[in-house]
């Protein structure tokens, strides 16, 4: 059994939490919800059961915010920096990690995303990533590599 207590962070530091796996699943949602919360392609959501999940410091400073006609959805945030937070679905039912928030996970930690979700509701910007040239960091000060499909 997995006792690996993962722990996770907004931007500014504020607000910190805890995880413990295991978890329900691993998932990108390509949602218009999901890619208007996080500003991006589409959100990478860890989904596990609310009891394995505590703020260990910053809870006042989250907001939370439930658009008028979801029945699941919801989003949590920091007050101060703006980052996006883990959130408990209406339902009750799931607590959904964005995983861009953990902190260092420990390298023998398996976390790898197995799913879709809304695919057809994609940005039709949305390129696959080995079809773009990759920096190491920036362009200019490293040299693109392909990566492989
Ligand atoms: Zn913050
Ligand atoms: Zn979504």
């Amino acid at each position: 059994m997995d006792e690996t207590v993962l722990k996770g962070s907004c931007l500014c530091g504020s607000i910190t939490y805890e995880i413990l796996p295991p978890f329900m699943a691993f998932q990108y949602c390509h949602c218009s919800r999901c890619r208007k919360v996080t500003g991006s392609a589409h959100a990478s959501n860890i989904l596990m059961p609310p009891e394995q999940f505590r703020w260990t410091q910053g809870e006042e400073m989250v907001g939370r915010y439930e658009p008028a006609d979801a029945k699941h959805f919801a989003t949590c945030f920091c007050k101060h920096c703006g980052s996006h937070l883990p959130w408990l679905a209406q339902t009750g039912k799931a607590m959904v990690i964005p995983a861009g928030t953990l902190d260092q996970i420990p390298p023998s930690f398996e976390l790898v995303p197995e799913q879709n979700l809304f695919w057809d509701s994609r940005a039709t910007w949305y390129q696959f990533p080995h079809r773009l040239n990759a920096y190491p960091t920036l362009p200019g000060k490293s040299i693109a590599c392909k990566l492989a499909p």
